[in-house]
């Protein structure tokens, strides 16, 4: 299964990577980080299919895909 990885802290809560995802893995937290911003994260890794586009769209870069 692919790994993704979201530093929650780099997160500025754009919602773009969400958007990106073709298979709906990525959500937004109900939590905020230190920066006070809804960070996203993984919700379905099961549906992953390392495609990485949550990780071009990222302009914080935050955001690292494994195979
Ligand atoms: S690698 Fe592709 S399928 Fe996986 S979370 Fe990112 S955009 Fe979605
Ligand atoms: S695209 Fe990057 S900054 Fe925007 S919500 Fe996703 S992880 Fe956060």
């Amino acid at each position: 299964m692919p790994k993704v990885t979201i530093d929650r802290e780099r997160c500025k809560g754009c919602e773009l990577c969400v958007a990106a995802c073709p298979k709906q893995v990525l959500a937004m937290s109900t939590k905020i980080n230190s920066k006070g911003y809804f960070y996203a994260e993984v919700a379905h890794i099961e549906n992953c299919i390392a495609c990485a586009l949550c990780a071009k769209s990222c302009p914080d870069a935050a955001i690292e895909v494994e195979r």
